[in-house]
């Protein structure tokens, strides 16, 4: 762990250890932290914060460009580390790697861009001045299927603001975070400004930095049920949340649209991430007209993909992350199948050699699938594509918005008044036209409804660490 610019083991002195998800090996220990760690952790925030807030944005945009070029300079490293512990193919791991590294790069340019602002009075002899101020601490907690831009993504526009961070990364990827945190450490970045506690019961430290009163924000990326016990906990003292959650996005696809390019937007962005993706299409409403061209065109190309280490030439599906994961997928597919569901390729656990020593399941395409099954309703995070036909428009965008989540979702037309009836209509955060990649860390990126609060990336990235000022002065 890494806690007041030292690198310190549990006060419990135990470790647990961490598996590679493509062969169950084990590839490393870490500190199993307690909530003794992550109370000294803040202290050692709320301690540095006094001289991190205040020194100047470019003061804080120059270790963040450090920091930025370090990553670059280790960019190999760090994708070989991330493929061998969450088990995405190499070359997805590379992307991953600059996507998290562009956080840094960004907030270092954006950290000197936080104006504020004067505001006309009614009052002849009032003056009115906004300022931003950072928020102060933030607990930060992450996932495992984006293990390193995750990170960058929360603590690089904290940094940014003037704020200092706490981070509990997923018990399943604490390798990821401390090899960035090494680049940290070596970036120079103040004792107390950066603390990483790995801990394999994320309890007690969840429950440390809801309760604690020196930390002023919580941020978290995860599924939505534990984002909503984070906010309800925060809630006791008012603390600043922002939350990036579960989603379940449709991909709709209209008969004007070409099927062909259709079918290849949808099985590239489906299973990136073996389909562990936030941003992952769950729910592919094809239009009556053009299923069968599109269907066949995804048959043959995911038929086609190859599952198995993420090191291995050709690969683009890698392992589940464990066996509850495995299992979950398992139990969606057997239940879509048993009401009705056609399997049009996979839809079983890959066996056999490789196979066997990790969590497989094979690149999965269902037709007919209705409102009644749960892969309709849940979010799979897994490689498993639902295909569910539609006749109309008002249909559609009825369907597609009638979920709880609100994070991303794709529109394939050529018509541009349909595009924009439909972007329109969505009720999600982010919408992808003809597009399968509308993410950058220029770029908001975030759920309506149930998907989450705040943005992350771009301005209003920053925003979140911030709190506004207002001054009234009478002249
Ligand atoms: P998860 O909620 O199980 O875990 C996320 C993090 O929360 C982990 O660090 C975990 O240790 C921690 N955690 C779990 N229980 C906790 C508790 N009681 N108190 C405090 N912390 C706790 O989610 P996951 O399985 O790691 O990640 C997958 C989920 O994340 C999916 O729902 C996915 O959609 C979502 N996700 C969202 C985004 C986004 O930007 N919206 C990005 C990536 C993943």
């Amino acid at each position: 762990m890494y806690i007041d610019g030292q690198w310190c083991e549990a006060t419990s002195r135990k470790s647990f250890e961490v598996f590679n998800p493509a062969t169950r090996e084990k590839i490393g220990e870490v500190p199993n932290g307690t909530r003794e760690d992550a109370r000294q952790a803040i202290a050692a925030a709320a301690r540095a914060y006094a001289s991190w807030s205040k020194l100047t944005a470019y003061q804080r945009s120059a270790y963040l460009y450090r920091a930025y070029q370090l990553m670059m300079e280790r960019k190999e490293e760090l994708a070989r580390l991330m493929t061998t512990e969450q088990g995405k193919p190499l070359r997805a791991a590379r992307n991953e790697v600059q996507y998290g590294a562009d956080f840094l790069l960004w907030y270092a340019e954006e950290a000197k861009r936080v104006y504020g602002e004067t505001i006309p009075s009614a009052r002849p002899d009032q003056r009115f001045i906004v300022l931003y101020q950072p928020v102060g601490v933030v607990a930060a907690i992450t996932p495992w299927n984006y293990p390193i831009s995750m990170i960058t993504r929360k603590v690089a526009p904290a940094l940014a603001a003037g704020c200092t961070i706490v981070l509990k990364p997923s018990e399943e990827t604490p390798l990821c975070a401390v090899e960035l945190f090494k680049i940290f450490h070596e970036a120079a970045i103040p004792a107390g400004v950066v603390n990483l506690v790995t801990a394999q019961d994320p309890d007690p430290i969840g429950r440390e930095f809801v309760e604690n009163r020196q930390v002023r924000k919580i941020t978290f990326t995860g599924s939505t049920e534990i984002g909503k016990l984070l906010a309800r906990g925060a809630a006791e003292q008012m603390k600043r949340v922002s939350l990036e959650l579960g989603g379940h996005a449709p991909f709709i696809v209209f008969e004007d649209a070409d099927p062909v390019h259709a079918a290849r937007g949808a099985s590239l962005v489906k299973f990136l991430n073996t389909g562990q993706t936030c941003i992952s299409p769950n729910r592919v409403f094809v239009q009556r007209g053009i299923i069968e061209r599109f269907v066949a065109e995804l048959k043959n190309r995911v038929s086609q993909m190859k599952a198995g280490s993420g090191f291995d030439e050709g690969v683009s599906i890698g392992p589940l992350v464990n066996e509850a994961a495995l299992a979950k997928i398992e139990r969606q597919v057997d239940d879509a199948v048993m009401h009705g569901a056609s399997v049009v390729t996979g839809g079983a656990r890959l066996r056999g050699d490789i196979f066997d020593k990790g969590y497989f399941y094979a690149p999965t395409v269902l037709r007919e699938v209705t409102t009644t099954m749960l892969i309709y309703r849940e979010e799979t995070f897994g490689p498993v594509l639902p295909v569910i036909a539609f006749d109309t428009e008002e249909e559609v965008l009825a369907m597609a918005n009638d979920t709880s989540y609100g994070l991303a979702s794709y529109v394939y037309t050529r018509d541009i008044s349909r595009a924009i009836r439909m972007y329109e209509g969505l009720e999600f955060a982010i919408v992808g036209i003809n597009d399968i990649n509308p993410t950058s860390a220029a770029a908001p990126f975030g759920g309506m409804k149930e998907s989450g609060l705040g943005r992350e990336g771009a301005r209003e990235g920053l925003q979140e660490y911030l709190e506004t000022k207002l001054v009234g002065i009478a002249v």
